[in-house]
């Protein structure tokens, strides 16, 4: 048999070894664009490997992301990757944040989180000494991790199992044909019995390409970090979580310790002018145009304005993005930060507006298009690949 994948980041690398691990010697290409792997989302995340807190039971996002978990543990100490269970704490700063941070509680048992426990205001400073809030919920197994070296691990892994990897070809044409799937990058080819398209930023165009429907389509959303100064990064040994607005699928301004021992404050969720827009002034005319075009975008405008304002203030305002953080570690100061690298979710947008919350997996013929793959696919990408390649190999996708 013959495969190909499109999109080395961490979701396309982990299909491309499981498909090279179930069925030996079949023939596995993986195409990206960049000249490197997981050059995008990929390789600007927060480094956290979730334990599976606040996903609804049974959902994709909830069974993947543990399975994930485990499969992610495994691999890197397989690797010698190293993998620190710093532990996450969720801090309840009133009475409402503390009801919701019971509702998570409950979500994190039913989805089998290992040894959570509330906290009061002591037992969450015993934690994070420089940290305040009313309540916590402390998830110790929650660990960090380096994703881009992990996607370097596998791309390795791909490269020893007979499989090829091959960058600087993006992807423009896919064709079905009776028997077989031909990608087209150009000049050249790859004709293969079945193809996994992993495109994060790009997964509905590269969908459309294949004949996939219309939407969700992804709407792309800039996060951007600031990052403590080595002399103030003792502030905060572990991640400190805000409790999560039920209405918004981002996670809200957290403080991260890294795998390097850096420690981030951020994301923020600003809609970016261009799916690989780093930087406030990088603007893709294409890209915006079609934003513009999809129904969706315009009824969750009408939901939000209020939520895009507050984060287009927080953004452009240093002082009030750090008030987010103070409000969990109070000695922060403005002088403490440093701008860091941004990054860009790819989040799908049903044409209704709805976002979309789990994992998407879409079928045409012999395609299988990875739709929605938001956080946490980078700590699930194992338990994806495992999912989609076992439904691949009996015929269920
Ligand atoms: C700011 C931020 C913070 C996050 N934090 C976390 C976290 O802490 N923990 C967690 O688990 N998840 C986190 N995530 C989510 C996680 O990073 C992503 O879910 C995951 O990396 C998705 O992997 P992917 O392989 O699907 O996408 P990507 O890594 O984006 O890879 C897609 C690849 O497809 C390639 N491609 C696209 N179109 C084409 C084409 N036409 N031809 C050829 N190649 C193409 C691209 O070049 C790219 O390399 C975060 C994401 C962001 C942006």
């Amino acid at each position: 048999m013959s495969y190909v994948v499109v999109g080395a980041g961490i979701v396309g690398l982990s299909v491309a070894r499981a498909l090279l691990l179930s069925r030996p010697g079949s023939a596995v290409t993986v195409l990206d664009k960049e000249p490197t792997v997981a050059a995008h989302q990929t390789g600007h995340n927060s480094g956290v490997v979730h334990a599976g807190l606040y996903y609804p039971p049974g959902s994709l996002k909830a069974v993947l992301c543990r399975r994930g978990v485990g499969l992610l543990e495994e691999y890197t100490a397989d690797k010698g990757i190293p993998y620190q269970k710093l532990g996450k704490l969720l801090v309840a700063l009133d009475r409402d944040e503390e009801s919701r941070l019971l509702g998570i509680r409950e979500r994190a048992l039913a989805n089998g989180v290992p040894d959570i426990r509330m906290l009061g205001p002591d037992g969450l400073r015993a934690i994070e000494p420089h940290a305040t809030g009313r309540a916590a919920l402390h998830s110790p197994h929650t660990a960090v991790v380096d994703f881009p070296r992990v996607a370097r691990s596998l791309a390795e892994d791909i490269t020893a199992l007979g499989g090829q990897v091959l960058l600087g070809r993006t992807v423009r044409a896919i064709n079905q044909s009776a028997g077989a799937v031909r990608v087209s990058t150009g000049a050249e080819h790859v004709v293969a019995d079945q193809a996994v398209l992993c495109g994060g930023l790009h997964a509905d165009r590269l969908a459309r390409l294949a004949g996939g429907a219309p939407g969700p389509r992804i709407v792309p959303f800039r996060g951007e970090y600031y990052r403590l100064t080595p002399q103030r990064a003792s502030l905060v040994r572990g991640l400190i979580y805000p409790v999560p607005d039920p209405r918004y699928p981002f996670l809200g301004v957290h403080l991260t310790r890294r795998h390097d021992g850096s420690v981030d404050v951020g994301p923020n969720a600003l809609l970016a002018l261009a799916r690989e827009g780093y930087r406030h002034r990088d603007v893709d005319l294409r890209d915006l145009r079609e934003s513009l075009a999809w129904p969706g975008l315009w009824q969750l405008g009408r939901r939000h304005w209020r939520t895009g304002a507050r984060e287009l203030a927080g953004s452009v305002v240093k002082r009030r993005f750090v008030a987010a953080a103070r409000a969990y570690v109070p000695e922060l100061d403005p002088a403490d930060l440093r701008r860091a690298p941004a990054g860009v979710r790819a989040q799908a947008l049903d044409r209704d507006g709805a976002l979309v919350d789990d994992f998407r997996i879409e079928t045409v013929d012999r395609v299988v298009a990875v739709r929605n793959a938001p956080s946490p696919a980078a700590t699930s990408a194992l338990a994806i690949a495992e999912h989609v390649v076992g439904r691949m190999l009996t015929g269920r996708i």
